[in-house]
């Protein structure tokens, strides 16, 4: 079925679709799929607690299936998804970006940041992204192709298992939020990214079991596809990267806003908000002179009055060849305060992950 927000998306022609495995099929299509191997239902259940609760996706550790069986339905339904081109880590180890290819040669990136309270993986739900925005480097490269779900899936459980294993520094550790702040627009690939939060927030072992509260999904701005996600009924936690409060300058800066203005946007995160219980974040990365004049912020402000919302400034981090940085810190003190002023909650995002190219797409395009 059509998704709102998802049409002009299609993929392009001739690209091969990732290989069926375990984390695109919801518990009932597991049964059915190990049915269709000639194995017996109660394997799907063996197969999803290896994958989703022990995180693992070798086969000579299932010591309670068949071997012969074993083979088939790892052939069948966990094939290799993705493998490692490289992991960068910086921030004495706290941060660690890892770069993936898939099958098909398409490459995408995650990137795990340990805190002492929490540790939270941003993760892509697009190969590239279509929305164009002129300040990020995935946006420069255009859209590859959607993620599938166990795409979407697999780079969290790799990460879950690496943290569980201490092969991130800090000794072992569990994972407890998730941010679809990658690469590509979460609400574009709706349906594999809807499928990724239930495999994600399922109860072990038909799951991950991860807190649904725990989970971010950031978006650009496309109004029906966030009101199909409202209408979800999930608990987690709506992004929206706003970075400008008037439409002639957001125009510009997120085109998306060609077609649903920023009033638009912010009434549906509202409902959102209203539904979910969740309070709204907006995302405003401060770019020097383009969009942190202090009259700026005050309409920010006003804009955002009554709507529960919290703002995350971003200091941007130049894409190479850009000719735009980061706003002034006078400039950026003052875009806060201008805010707190109205009484809007704001924090500045600190930027992990700036010597490691850790902003949105800009090792994968370094790779290319
Ligand atoms: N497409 C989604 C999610 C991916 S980007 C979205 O736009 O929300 C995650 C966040 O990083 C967005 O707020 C995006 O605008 C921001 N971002 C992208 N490039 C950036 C850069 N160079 N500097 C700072 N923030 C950037």
């Amino acid at each position: 079925m059509p998704v709102p927000g998802e049409l002009t998306f299609v993929a392009p022609r001739g690209a091969k679709k990732p290989p069926r495995h375990l984390a695109d099929l919801t518990p009932a299509e597991r049964r059915e799929a190990v049915t269709a191997l000639g194995e017996k239902p109660f394997r799907a259940r063996q197969l999803s607690r290896h994958y989703f609760a022990r995180l693992s996706d070798d086969p000579t550790s299932w010591t309670d299936i068949p071997a012969a069986a074993r083979e088939r339905l790892a052939g069948e339904l966990l094939p290799s998804l993705m493998s490692v081109v490289r992991h960068i880590s910086c921030d004495g180890g706290a941060t660690r970006k890892t770069l993936w290819r898939l099958h098909d040669g398409t490459l995408v990136e995650s990137v795990l940041m340990r805190y002492p309270e929490r540790v939270t993986m941003c993760v892509s739900s697009q190969a590239g992204c279509g929305m164009n925005c002129p300040f990020c480097a995935t946006g420069q490269a255009g859209l590859d192709r959607n993620l599938s779900t166990a795409e979407i899936v697999h780079q969290i459980v790799d990460g879950a298992r690496a943290l569980r294993d201490g092969e991130v520094p800090g000794g072992p550790a569990r994972l407890s939020n998730i941010v679809f702040m990658g690469m590509g627009e979460p609400l574009a690939n709706y349906k594999r990214v809807v499928g990724a939060i239930r495999r994600l927030t399922d109860e072990a072992p038909d799951g991950v079991g991860l807190s649904q509260r725990g989970i971010t999904v950031s978006t650009v701005g496309l109004v029906p596809a966030m009101r199909r996600f409202t209408d979800e009924g999930f608990s987690c936690r709506l992004a929206v990267s706003l970075h400008a409060p008037d439409d002639e300058l957001r125009d510009t800066l997120v085109p998306v806003n060609t077609r649903w203005k920023v009033r638009e946007v912010l009434d549906a995160a509202s409902d959102y908000a209203e539904r979910s219980g969740r309070r709204i974040s907006i995302e405003y990365a401060l770019i020097r002179d383009i969009n942190d004049q202090a009259w700026r912020a005050d309409l920010l402000g006003k804009m955002l009055r009554g709507r529960g919302a919290h703002v995350n400034l971003i200091p941007l981090n130049p894409t190479p060849g850009s000719k735009w940085t980061a706003s002034r810190p006078e400039d950026e003190r003052a875009f806060v305060a201008a805010l707190e002023a109205r009484g809007v909650p704001v924090t500045v995002r600190d930027t992990r992950g700036q010597e490691i190219e850790g902003a949105c797409g800009q090792l994968a395009a370094a790779e290319r």
